[in-house]
């Protein structure tokens, strides 16, 4: 699939602007600050209806304005969709095809887009937290139903966390509303963990051949689902429900002395070993490096598999960190078949045939 052009009003520092794009590789010129990444955001946000680098959607609105509009136009299997997302003090909205989806979890997925940005390195080295975002989003949008479950999880999670605190200050003593409580928890817990592990298998099998080829053969990276239950990969959802029931009832009291709960997907990591050593604990900056590149080209494999098209890569900041190897690799594997977009503040060290082929765009404070 890919993008043809897109509108944006009152998006960050760009008042105005209107562009039709290249089917194949676009590449963003401009000095620091001119609005490379905001353009790139932008259609991350018409992809998510959110940033990838800030939850505040506040902040995407261009300062002293009320709202903030991105519209667009994507190709899927040969047809044209038109899209859109305002975002307000409001709150916002969505619309697919001009309709408004009143639900996010139907319009996200439509409009498949991969980002490959400096931030990603925290998915190897950062927190938990942003591993767990990283699964999330990408589930998400192969499996719209997962950003659902998510959903509900969370919320039920914040009441049950809410009520455990009332039992620790022994303003709540009776149990039955917990166990309520649980029961739904387990309910979307437990869809959650089952996707996560078919996710981790195909993400996986695409991701370990593609460092292989990367590293040059010397180094094989694994894949760990670190998962807070005592749960496993062969169980069925029934199965895991059951283990999910049985935990939750031996740490009843725990939680309850705690004021949280202790154990579910909120508490689930993902773990990285490259020739069977924890990347996050031993891995150099090229490895880390070479790791994130290797998840991020495994999804775009993983999306085309999953939904029959490759995804829209978006690829800010990042060419200029990654040596020559690691540069042409990635441009070979896309080369031809992954709309591409490439923020640089420079030509030079854009050798590649790949990017000689590009429409260039030159950005000047937010125009
Ligand atoms: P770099 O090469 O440093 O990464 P860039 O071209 O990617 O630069 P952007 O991150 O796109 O730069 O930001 C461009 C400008 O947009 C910045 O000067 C920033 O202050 C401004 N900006 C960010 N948010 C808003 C907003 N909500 N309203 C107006 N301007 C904003
Ligand atoms: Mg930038």
């Amino acid at each position: 699939m890919h993008i043809n052009e897109i509108s944006l009003t009152n998006y960050r520092n760009y008042e105005k602007l209107h562009l039709n794009f290249d089917h194949k590789i676009n590449v963003i010129i401009g000095e620091n600050a001119q609005g490379k990444t905001n353009l790139m955001e932008s259609i991350y946000v018409l992809a998510f209806t959110k940033s990838h680098r800030t939850a505040r959607d506040k902040e995407l609105i261009k300062w002293d304005e009320d709202y903030a509009k991105i519209e667009g136009s994507i190709v899927k299997r040969n047809r044209s969709f038109p899209l859109e997302v305002i975002l307000s003090n409001k709150g916002k909205k969505a619309k697919f095809n001009h309709i408004e989806q009143k639900k996010l979890s139907n319009y996200i997925g439509a409009f498949n887009v991969v980002m490959f940005a400096p931030e990603d390195l925290n998915l190897v080295k950062g927190s938990p937290q942003e591993r767990r975002r990283f699964i999330d989003m990408e589930i998400g949008q192969i499996q719209p139903i997962y950003v659902y479950h998510l959903g509900q999880f969370q919320k039920v999670l914040k009441q049950r966390n809410a009520l455990l605190k009332d039992y620790q200050r022994k303003i709540e003593m009776d149990r039955t509303m917990l166990r309520v409580l649980t029961e739904q928890l387990i309910e979307h817990a437990a869809i959650i963990i089952e996707k996560r592990f078919q996710f981790l298998r195909l993400l996986r099998s695409w991701a370990k051949p593609i460092h292989q080829g990367i590293s040059r053969d010397l180094e094989q990276l694994e894949i760990a689902y670190d998962v807070s239950v005592d749960v496993s990969e062969d169980m069925d959802l029934s199965k895991i429900v059951k283990v999910l029931e049985q935990q939750f009832q031996a740490i009843e009291t725990r939680e309850i002395e705690r004021g949280s709960t202790l154990v579910g997907p909120h508490r689930d990591d993902l773990i990285f070993y490259v020739n069977e050593k924890e990347v996050q604990r031993y891995g150099s900056q090229g490895q880390q490096r070479t790791t994130a590149l290797s998840l991020k080209l495994a999804e775009i494999e993983l999306i085309h598999k999953e939904v029959g098209e490759y995804p829209v890569l978006l690829l800010d900041d990042v060419l200029s960190e990654l040596d020559d190897h690691r540069q042409s690799h990635l441009l070979n594997t896309i080369q031809g078949k992954v709309q591409t977009f490439v923020s640089t503040t420079s030509v030079d060290g854009i050798e590649h045939e790949t990017l000689k082929q590009a429409e260039m765009f030159y950005v000047q404070q937010g125009a």
